[in-house]
Protein backbone atom coordinates (compact mmCIF):
# COMPACT_ATOMS: atom_id res chain seq x y z
CA UNK A 1 0.00 0.00 0.00
CA UNK A 2 2.56 2.78 0.96
CA UNK A 3 4.04 2.93 -3.19
CA UNK A 4 0.57 4.15 -3.60
CA UNK A 5 0.03 7.81 -4.14
CA UNK A 6 -1.63 8.87 -0.42
CA UNK A 7 -4.82 10.13 -0.50
CA UNK A 8 -5.35 13.02 1.83
CA UNK A 9 -8.17 12.53 4.28
CA UNK A 10 -10.25 14.18 6.46
CA UNK A 11 -9.89 12.42 10.27
CA UNK A 12 -10.92 13.33 13.59
CA UNK A 13 -9.24 11.96 16.63
CA UNK A 14 -11.04 11.57 20.52
CA UNK A 15 -8.70 12.33 22.63
CA UNK A 16 -6.40 14.60 23.10
CA UNK A 17 -3.51 12.34 25.60
CA UNK A 18 -0.48 11.55 24.20
CA UNK A 19 -1.70 9.27 22.29
CA UNK A 20 -4.29 11.19 20.46
CA UNK A 21 -2.53 14.53 20.04
CA UNK A 22 0.87 12.76 18.62
CA UNK A 23 -1.67 10.45 15.83
CA UNK A 24 -3.48 13.56 15.13
CA UNK A 25 -0.29 15.62 14.42
CA UNK A 26 1.60 12.72 12.67
CA UNK A 27 -1.16 12.27 10.53
CA UNK A 28 -1.82 15.98 9.83
CA UNK A 29 2.43 15.77 8.49
CA UNK A 30 1.41 13.19 6.49
CA UNK A 31 -0.68 15.51 4.59
CA UNK A 32 -4.33 14.59 6.10
CA UNK A 33 -6.70 17.11 7.70
CA UNK A 34 -7.22 16.63 11.36
CA UNK A 35 -9.14 17.69 14.20
CA UNK A 36 -8.20 16.39 17.48
CA UNK A 37 -11.51 16.94 19.89
CA UNK A 38 -11.38 16.39 24.26
CA UNK A 39 -13.84 17.01 26.75
CA UNK A 40 -10.92 18.36 28.98
CA UNK A 41 -11.60 22.17 28.10
CA UNK A 42 -8.58 23.30 29.87
CA UNK A 43 -6.60 20.86 27.43
CA UNK A 44 -8.40 21.65 24.40
CA UNK A 45 -7.82 25.84 25.29
CA UNK A 46 -4.32 25.14 25.87
CA UNK A 47 -3.43 23.14 22.55
CA UNK A 48 -5.47 25.70 20.93
CA UNK A 49 -3.12 28.66 22.25
CA UNK A 50 -0.21 26.15 20.59
CA UNK A 51 0.78 24.96 23.77
CA UNK A 52 1.25 21.12 24.14
CA UNK A 53 0.44 20.47 28.06
CA UNK A 54 3.03 17.22 28.04
CA UNK A 55 6.96 16.68 28.10
CA UNK A 56 6.97 14.56 25.11
CA UNK A 57 9.84 14.97 22.58
CA UNK A 58 8.80 17.16 19.23
CA UNK A 59 5.37 17.00 19.65
CA UNK A 60 5.15 21.25 20.56
CA UNK A 61 6.95 21.60 17.08
CA UNK A 62 4.74 18.85 15.40
CA UNK A 63 1.82 20.43 16.30
CA UNK A 64 2.54 23.95 15.75
CA UNK A 65 3.70 23.50 12.37
CA UNK A 66 0.98 21.15 11.38
CA UNK A 67 -1.60 23.83 12.86
CA UNK A 68 0.00 26.93 11.02
CA UNK A 69 0.06 25.43 7.69
CA UNK A 70 -3.89 24.55 8.84
CA UNK A 71 -3.96 20.66 8.90
CA UNK A 72 -4.63 20.49 12.27
CA UNK A 73 -6.84 22.22 14.77
CA UNK A 74 -8.97 21.48 18.37
CA UNK A 75 -12.33 20.83 19.36
CA UNK A 76 -14.31 20.65 22.92
CA UNK A 77 -15.99 17.59 21.81
CA UNK A 78 -16.91 15.27 19.25
CA UNK A 79 -19.82 17.13 18.11
CA UNK A 80 -17.38 19.68 16.40
CA UNK A 81 -16.50 17.16 14.32
CA UNK A 82 -17.18 17.97 10.76
CA UNK A 83 -19.76 16.03 8.69
CA UNK A 84 -16.91 15.17 6.35
CA UNK A 85 -14.94 13.41 8.21
CA UNK A 86 -14.03 10.00 6.48
CA UNK A 87 -12.32 8.51 9.70
CA UNK A 88 -12.96 8.77 13.10
CA UNK A 89 -9.49 7.73 15.59
CA UNK A 90 -10.74 7.19 19.11
CA UNK A 91 -8.07 7.35 21.45
CA UNK A 92 -9.75 8.21 25.09
CA UNK A 93 -8.10 6.94 28.02
CA UNK A 94 -9.19 3.64 29.64
CA UNK A 95 -7.65 3.51 32.59
CA UNK A 96 -7.70 0.70 35.11
CA UNK A 97 -11.06 0.22 37.17
CA UNK A 98 -10.56 -1.03 40.68
CA UNK A 99 -10.50 -4.79 39.55
CA UNK A 100 -8.18 -4.09 37.46
CA UNK A 101 -10.17 -4.40 34.22
CA UNK A 102 -9.86 -1.77 31.99
CA UNK A 103 -12.58 1.11 32.39
CA UNK A 104 -14.42 1.87 29.52
CA UNK A 105 -16.72 4.31 31.14
CA UNK A 106 -14.74 7.13 28.60
CA UNK A 107 -15.01 5.28 25.89
CA UNK A 108 -18.49 4.63 25.98
CA UNK A 109 -19.29 7.95 26.36
CA UNK A 110 -17.75 8.87 23.59
CA UNK A 111 -19.50 6.09 22.01
CA UNK A 112 -22.33 7.50 22.93
CA UNK A 113 -21.50 11.27 21.43
CA UNK A 114 -20.08 9.80 18.44
CA UNK A 115 -23.57 7.84 17.69
CA UNK A 116 -25.26 11.32 18.25
CA UNK A 117 -22.85 12.90 15.59
CA UNK A 118 -23.45 9.88 12.98
CA UNK A 119 -26.99 9.65 13.27
CA UNK A 120 -27.16 13.23 12.48
CA UNK A 121 -24.73 13.79 10.14
CA UNK A 122 -26.01 12.51 6.95
CA UNK A 123 -21.70 11.38 6.14
CA UNK A 124 -22.41 8.77 3.55
CA UNK A 125 -19.64 6.15 4.89
CA UNK A 126 -17.43 6.55 8.01
CA UNK A 127 -14.52 4.62 9.33
CA UNK A 128 -14.02 4.28 13.51
CA UNK A 129 -10.84 3.32 14.19
CA UNK A 130 -10.35 2.18 17.88
CA UNK A 131 -6.68 3.60 19.20
CA UNK A 132 -7.44 2.86 22.67
CA UNK A 133 -6.24 -0.34 24.58
CA UNK A 134 -9.19 -2.06 25.38
CA UNK A 135 -10.31 -5.62 25.99
CA UNK A 136 -11.15 -7.89 22.65
CA UNK A 137 -14.70 -7.10 21.62
CA UNK A 138 -15.02 -3.48 21.95
CA UNK A 139 -14.54 -3.03 18.76
CA UNK A 140 -17.27 -5.46 17.42
CA UNK A 141 -19.75 -3.83 20.54
CA UNK A 142 -18.83 -0.69 18.76
CA UNK A 143 -20.23 -1.49 15.71
CA UNK A 144 -23.07 -3.10 16.77
CA UNK A 145 -24.02 -0.06 18.89
CA UNK A 146 -23.84 2.88 16.76
CA UNK A 147 -25.55 0.56 13.58
CA UNK A 148 -28.59 -0.16 15.96
CA UNK A 149 -28.67 4.28 15.76
CA UNK A 150 -29.20 4.28 12.02
CA UNK A 151 -31.84 2.84 10.05
CA UNK A 152 -30.82 -0.59 8.82
CA UNK A 153 -31.05 0.77 5.18
CA UNK A 154 -28.43 2.86 6.20
CA UNK A 155 -26.43 1.06 8.74
CA UNK A 156 -23.22 0.14 6.05
CA UNK A 157 -22.67 4.14 6.45
CA UNK A 158 -20.42 3.02 9.72
CA UNK A 159 -17.62 0.62 10.30
CA UNK A 160 -15.12 -0.19 12.84
CA UNK A 161 -11.49 -1.44 13.02
CA UNK A 162 -8.72 -1.99 15.73
CA UNK A 163 -5.22 -0.18 15.28
CA UNK A 164 -3.74 -0.54 18.54
CA UNK A 165 -1.03 1.74 19.35
CA UNK A 166 2.27 0.77 20.48
CA UNK A 167 4.12 4.24 20.47
CA UNK A 168 5.79 4.64 24.03
CA UNK A 169 5.93 7.79 26.23
CA UNK A 170 8.95 9.76 26.10
CA UNK A 171 9.54 8.97 21.93
CA UNK A 172 5.76 9.51 20.97
CA UNK A 173 6.55 10.89 18.04
CA UNK A 174 9.78 9.02 16.81
CA UNK A 175 7.40 6.26 17.02
CA UNK A 176 4.90 7.48 15.06
CA UNK A 177 7.15 7.69 12.40
CA UNK A 178 8.49 5.04 13.07
CA UNK A 179 6.42 1.86 13.74
CA UNK A 180 8.03 -1.61 14.78
CA UNK A 181 4.74 -2.55 12.80
CA UNK A 182 1.53 -1.25 11.95
CA UNK A 183 -2.43 -3.24 12.64
CA UNK A 184 -4.93 -3.08 11.08
CA UNK A 185 -7.67 -5.13 12.35
CA UNK A 186 -10.80 -4.95 10.48
CA UNK A 187 -13.81 -6.87 8.71
CA UNK A 188 -14.39 -5.08 5.77
CA UNK A 189 -11.90 -4.81 3.12
CA UNK A 190 -12.96 -1.33 2.07
CA UNK A 191 -12.60 -0.28 5.79
CA UNK A 192 -8.70 -1.93 5.67
CA UNK A 193 -8.03 -0.37 1.97
CA UNK A 194 -9.15 3.28 3.77
CA UNK A 195 -6.58 2.42 6.62
CA UNK A 196 -4.01 1.76 4.80
CA UNK A 197 -3.52 4.75 2.84
CA UNK A 198 -4.70 6.71 5.76
CA UNK A 199 -1.12 5.29 7.34
CA UNK A 200 0.65 5.93 3.43
CA UNK A 201 4.03 6.92 4.09
CA UNK A 202 5.14 5.14 6.94
CA UNK A 203 7.23 2.96 7.14
CA UNK A 204 7.09 -0.57 9.01
CA UNK A 205 4.98 -3.67 7.59
CA UNK A 206 1.17 -3.56 7.81
CA UNK A 207 -0.33 -6.94 9.42
CA UNK A 208 -3.83 -7.34 8.27
CA UNK A 209 -5.69 -9.35 10.85
CA UNK A 210 -9.35 -9.32 12.71
CA UNK A 211 -10.41 -7.28 15.12
CA UNK A 212 -10.61 -9.39 18.04
CA UNK A 213 -7.11 -10.48 17.24
CA UNK A 214 -5.68 -6.52 16.79
CA UNK A 215 -6.90 -6.18 20.14
CA UNK A 216 -5.40 -9.01 21.74
CA UNK A 217 -2.15 -8.57 20.31
CA UNK A 218 -1.69 -5.28 21.76
CA UNK A 219 -2.69 -6.67 25.71
CA UNK A 220 -0.34 -9.57 24.13
CA UNK A 221 2.39 -7.42 23.38
CA UNK A 222 2.59 -5.44 26.59
CA UNK A 223 2.12 -8.83 29.09
CA UNK A 224 5.20 -10.33 27.10
CA UNK A 225 7.36 -7.04 28.17
CA UNK A 226 6.06 -7.47 31.30
CA UNK A 227 7.25 -10.75 31.79
CA UNK A 228 10.46 -10.07 29.93
CA UNK A 229 11.07 -7.95 32.64
CA UNK A 230 10.00 -9.88 35.72
CA UNK A 231 12.10 -12.82 34.53
CA UNK A 232 15.18 -10.13 34.07
CA UNK A 233 14.37 -9.20 37.18
CA UNK A 234 14.11 -12.34 39.67
CA UNK A 235 17.44 -13.73 37.88
CA UNK A 236 18.94 -10.55 39.24
CA UNK A 237 18.00 -11.41 42.46
CA UNK A 238 19.61 -14.99 42.13
CA UNK A 239 22.39 -13.18 40.98
CA UNK A 240 22.71 -11.02 44.08
CA UNK A 241 22.25 -14.25 46.06
CA UNK A 242 25.13 -15.89 44.56
CA UNK A 243 27.79 -13.67 43.48
CA UNK A 244 26.88 -13.59 39.58
CA UNK A 245 26.82 -10.08 37.62
CA UNK A 246 23.71 -9.75 35.90
CA UNK A 247 24.74 -7.06 33.72
CA UNK A 248 27.14 -10.05 32.25
CA UNK A 249 24.08 -12.63 32.41
CA UNK A 250 22.14 -10.37 30.55
CA UNK A 251 24.57 -9.50 27.78
CA UNK A 252 24.62 -13.23 27.40
CA UNK A 253 20.59 -13.40 27.14
CA UNK A 254 20.52 -10.44 24.55
CA UNK A 255 22.69 -11.22 21.92
CA UNK A 256 20.39 -14.14 21.30
CA UNK A 257 18.44 -13.47 18.73
CA UNK A 258 15.83 -16.04 19.50
CA UNK A 259 16.02 -13.80 23.06
CA UNK A 260 16.89 -10.04 21.64
CA UNK A 261 18.30 -7.31 23.78
CA UNK A 262 15.35 -5.44 24.64
CA UNK A 263 13.48 -5.41 27.87
CA UNK A 264 16.10 -7.25 29.61
CA UNK A 265 17.69 -4.71 32.09
CA UNK A 266 16.68 -5.69 36.12
CA UNK A 267 15.56 -2.29 38.12
CA UNK A 268 12.29 -1.55 39.94
CA UNK A 269 10.32 -3.13 38.03
CA UNK A 270 7.53 -1.98 35.56
CA UNK A 271 5.08 1.16 35.79
CA UNK A 272 3.80 3.70 33.92
CA UNK A 273 0.20 4.05 31.83
CA UNK A 274 0.89 0.94 30.20
CA UNK A 275 1.96 -2.02 30.77
CA UNK A 276 0.90 -2.64 34.49
CA UNK A 277 -2.97 -1.74 33.75
CA UNK A 278 -2.41 -3.55 30.37
CA UNK A 279 -1.71 -6.98 32.12
CA UNK A 280 -3.75 -6.88 34.69
CA UNK A 281 -6.68 -6.33 32.27
CA UNK A 282 -5.08 -9.53 30.42
CA UNK A 283 -5.00 -11.47 33.24
CA UNK A 284 -8.94 -10.80 33.87
CA UNK A 285 -10.10 -10.75 30.93
CA UNK A 286 -8.23 -14.37 30.39
CA UNK A 287 -9.67 -15.86 33.61
CA UNK A 288 -13.84 -14.81 32.41
CA UNK A 289 -12.71 -16.59 29.32
CA UNK A 290 -11.29 -19.88 30.41
CA UNK A 291 -7.87 -19.33 29.81
CA UNK A 292 -5.85 -18.30 32.67
CA UNK A 293 -2.19 -16.88 32.22
CA UNK A 294 -0.13 -18.31 34.49
CA UNK A 295 2.96 -16.41 33.68
CA UNK A 296 1.40 -12.70 33.44
CA UNK A 297 -0.02 -13.72 36.89
CA UNK A 298 3.36 -14.53 38.10
CA UNK A 299 4.94 -11.45 36.17
CA UNK A 300 2.58 -9.27 38.15
CA UNK A 301 3.49 -10.72 41.37
CA UNK A 302 7.46 -10.81 40.66
CA UNK A 303 7.07 -6.76 40.23
CA UNK A 304 5.22 -6.09 43.41
CA UNK A 305 8.60 -7.94 45.01
CA UNK A 306 10.68 -5.39 43.63
CA UNK A 307 10.37 -2.59 46.11
CA UNK A 308 10.46 -4.76 49.04
CA UNK A 309 13.79 -6.24 47.46
CA UNK A 310 15.58 -3.02 47.59
CA UNK A 311 13.92 -1.93 51.04
CA UNK A 312 15.94 -5.14 52.42
CA UNK A 313 19.08 -4.16 50.84
CA UNK A 314 18.87 -1.18 52.41
CA UNK A 315 18.48 -2.55 55.89
CA UNK A 316 21.27 -4.44 55.35
CA UNK A 317 23.58 -1.71 54.90
CA UNK A 318 22.36 0.93 56.98
CA UNK A 319 22.66 0.66 60.88
CA UNK A 320 19.60 2.91 61.72
CA UNK A 321 17.02 3.20 58.33
CA UNK A 322 14.43 4.65 60.60
CA UNK A 323 16.84 7.47 61.80
CA UNK A 324 18.04 7.71 58.12
CA UNK A 325 17.53 10.83 55.63
CA UNK A 326 17.22 8.74 51.90
CA UNK A 327 17.31 10.55 48.51
CA UNK A 328 15.50 9.39 45.80
CA UNK A 329 17.29 9.90 42.17
CA UNK A 330 14.22 10.18 39.66
CA UNK A 331 10.38 9.72 40.39
CA UNK A 332 9.23 9.42 36.29
CA UNK A 333 8.82 5.78 36.22
CA UNK A 334 11.20 5.96 33.26
CA UNK A 335 13.67 8.65 31.64
CA UNK A 336 11.97 10.93 29.03
CA UNK A 337 9.27 11.52 30.36
CA UNK A 338 7.17 13.25 33.77
CA UNK A 339 4.26 10.49 34.21
CA UNK A 340 4.00 9.25 37.13
CA UNK A 341 1.28 7.14 36.77
CA UNK A 342 1.57 3.56 38.47
CA UNK A 343 5.67 4.82 38.89
CA UNK A 344 7.88 2.14 40.76
CA UNK A 345 9.06 5.36 42.75
CA UNK A 346 5.63 5.85 44.56
CA UNK A 347 5.31 2.15 45.33
CA UNK A 348 8.93 2.40 46.98
CA UNK A 349 8.57 5.42 49.26
CA UNK A 350 5.18 3.79 50.38
CA UNK A 351 7.23 0.51 51.34
CA UNK A 352 10.04 2.55 52.83
CA UNK A 353 7.57 5.10 54.91
CA UNK A 354 5.68 1.62 56.37
CA UNK A 355 8.61 -0.38 57.33
CA UNK A 356 11.36 2.78 58.42
CA UNK A 357 8.81 5.30 60.27
CA UNK A 358 11.07 8.28 61.46
CA UNK A 359 12.87 7.57 57.93
CA UNK A 360 13.21 11.19 56.15
CA UNK A 361 12.90 11.18 52.22
CA UNK A 362 13.39 13.48 49.70
CA UNK A 363 13.23 13.15 45.83
CA UNK A 364 14.61 15.27 42.58
CA UNK A 365 13.32 14.51 38.62
CA UNK A 366 14.29 16.52 36.41
CA UNK A 367 10.93 16.71 34.72
CA UNK A 368 8.17 15.50 37.09
CA UNK A 369 8.32 17.70 39.56
CA UNK A 370 4.99 19.06 38.99
CA UNK A 371 3.21 16.01 38.18
CA UNK A 372 5.30 14.40 41.64
CA UNK A 373 3.05 17.10 43.61
CA UNK A 374 -0.11 15.19 45.01
CA UNK A 375 1.20 11.50 44.23
CA UNK A 376 3.95 11.47 46.16
CA UNK A 377 3.82 11.06 49.92
CA UNK A 378 3.28 14.90 51.68
CA UNK A 379 6.36 13.53 54.21
CA UNK A 380 8.54 13.40 51.29
CA UNK A 381 10.89 16.29 50.14
CA UNK A 382 10.73 17.29 46.56
CA UNK A 383 14.33 18.79 46.41
CA UNK A 384 14.75 21.32 42.95
CA UNK A 385 18.62 19.79 42.14
CA UNK A 386 20.00 16.12 42.56
CA UNK A 387 22.53 18.34 44.47
CA UNK A 388 19.60 19.37 47.07
CA UNK A 389 18.67 15.99 47.32
CA UNK A 390 21.64 14.22 48.18
CA UNK A 391 23.11 17.22 50.64
CA UNK A 392 23.50 15.24 54.23
CA UNK A 393 21.91 12.44 53.11
CA UNK A 394 22.62 8.81 54.69
CA UNK A 395 21.94 7.08 51.27
CA UNK A 396 20.40 7.66 47.52
CA UNK A 397 18.19 5.65 45.53
CA UNK A 398 18.64 6.05 41.68
CA UNK A 399 14.94 5.46 40.78
CA UNK A 400 15.25 6.90 37.04
CA UNK A 401 17.58 6.28 34.98
CA UNK A 402 18.05 10.13 33.59
CA UNK A 403 21.29 10.55 32.05
CA UNK A 404 22.26 13.82 34.47
CA UNK A 405 22.32 11.40 37.06
CA UNK A 406 25.15 9.44 35.11
CA UNK A 407 26.78 12.36 35.11
CA UNK A 408 27.32 13.33 38.53
CA UNK A 409 31.04 12.58 39.75
CA UNK A 410 32.54 10.24 42.87
CA UNK A 411 33.51 13.29 44.49
CA UNK A 412 30.49 14.90 44.29
CA UNK A 413 28.30 12.11 45.91
CA UNK A 414 30.89 12.22 48.72
CA UNK A 415 30.96 15.97 49.50
CA UNK A 416 27.32 16.61 49.63
CA UNK A 417 26.31 13.53 51.71
CA UNK A 418 26.64 12.41 54.46
CA UNK A 419 27.50 9.06 53.62
CA UNK A 420 27.94 8.37 50.02
CA UNK A 421 26.64 4.96 49.58
CA UNK A 422 24.01 4.74 46.53
CA UNK A 423 21.44 1.57 45.92
CA UNK A 424 21.39 2.01 41.61
CA UNK A 425 17.98 0.56 40.91
CA UNK A 426 18.83 1.22 37.11
CA UNK A 427 22.10 -0.03 36.78
CA UNK A 428 23.07 3.22 35.45
CA UNK A 429 25.59 4.32 37.31
CA UNK A 430 29.58 2.78 36.78
CA UNK A 431 30.04 1.23 39.85
CA UNK A 432 33.21 0.36 39.91
CA UNK A 433 34.34 4.03 39.09
CA UNK A 434 32.55 4.92 42.27
CA UNK A 435 33.73 1.92 44.52
CA UNK A 436 37.25 2.94 43.47
CA UNK A 437 36.82 6.52 44.50
CA UNK A 438 35.14 5.77 47.91
CA UNK A 439 31.53 5.56 46.75
CA UNK A 440 29.55 2.72 47.89
CA UNK A 441 27.36 1.86 44.83
CA UNK A 442 24.96 -1.39 45.19
CA UNK A 443 23.75 -2.04 41.78
CA UNK A 444 20.69 -4.38 40.81
CA UNK A 445 21.41 -7.96 40.14
CA UNK A 446 25.32 -7.40 40.78
CA UNK A 447 27.87 -8.75 43.18
CA UNK A 448 27.44 -6.41 46.67
CA UNK A 449 30.71 -5.30 47.54
CA UNK A 450 31.55 -4.80 51.35
P1 LIG B 1 -4.99 9.97 28.40
O1 LIG B 1 -5.81 9.54 29.54
O2 LIG B 1 -3.76 10.76 28.64
O3 LIG B 1 -5.88 10.84 27.40
C1 LIG B 1 -7.17 10.48 27.05
C2 LIG B 1 -7.98 11.75 26.74
O4 LIG B 1 -9.30 11.37 26.35
C3 LIG B 1 -8.14 12.68 27.93
O5 LIG B 1 -7.58 13.94 27.63
C4 LIG B 1 -9.66 12.75 28.13
O6 LIG B 1 -10.10 14.04 28.54
C5 LIG B 1 -10.15 12.42 26.73
N1 LIG B 1 -11.56 12.04 26.67
C6 LIG B 1 -12.28 11.33 27.57
N2 LIG B 1 -13.56 11.25 27.16
C7 LIG B 1 -13.64 11.88 25.97
C8 LIG B 1 -14.70 12.13 25.06
N3 LIG B 1 -15.95 11.69 25.29
N4 LIG B 1 -14.43 12.82 23.92
C9 LIG B 1 -13.19 13.28 23.70
N5 LIG B 1 -12.15 13.08 24.53
C10 LIG B 1 -12.38 12.39 25.65
O7 LIG B 1 -4.68 8.66 27.57
P2 LIG B 1 -3.41 8.29 26.65
O8 LIG B 1 -2.23 8.02 27.48
O9 LIG B 1 -3.29 9.26 25.52
O10 LIG B 1 -3.93 6.87 26.11
C11 LIG B 1 -5.07 6.73 25.32
C12 LIG B 1 -5.31 5.27 25.01
O11 LIG B 1 -4.21 4.73 24.29
C13 LIG B 1 -5.47 4.38 26.24
O12 LIG B 1 -6.40 3.37 25.96
C14 LIG B 1 -4.09 3.79 26.42
O13 LIG B 1 -4.16 2.55 27.07
C15 LIG B 1 -3.65 3.63 24.99
N6 LIG B 1 -2.19 3.66 24.80
C16 LIG B 1 -1.44 4.55 25.49
C17 LIG B 1 -0.07 4.60 25.27
C18 LIG B 1 0.79 5.58 26.04
O14 LIG B 1 2.00 5.50 25.96
N7 LIG B 1 0.23 6.51 26.79
C19 LIG B 1 0.52 3.76 24.34
C20 LIG B 1 -0.27 2.89 23.62
C21 LIG B 1 -1.64 2.85 23.86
Amino acid sequence: GRTREARHMKIAVAGAGVVGLASAAGFAELGHTAICVDIDKEKIASLQRGVVPYYEPGLQELTLRNMAAGRMRFGTGIHEIPADTEVVIMAVGTPSDPDGDLSLTAFWAAADELADWIEKCACPAVVVAVKSTVPVGTADSLEEKLRMRLPPSESGRVDTASVPEFMREGSAVKDFFEPARLIIGSASAQTAERLTSLHAGLPGRVIFTDRRSAELSKLAANAFLAVKISFSNEVAVLCEQIGADYNDVAGVLGSDPRIGPHFLGAGLGFGGSCLPKDTRALVRFAERSGAPQTLVEAAIHVNRQRTERIAHKLEEALDNPGASTIALLGLAFKAGTDDMREAPSVRLMEELMRRFPGMELRAYDPASTEAARGIVPGQVRICRSAEEALRGADGAILVTEWPEFGKIRAIDFRNWMKRPIIWDGRNLLDADELNAHGVRCIGTGRPILR
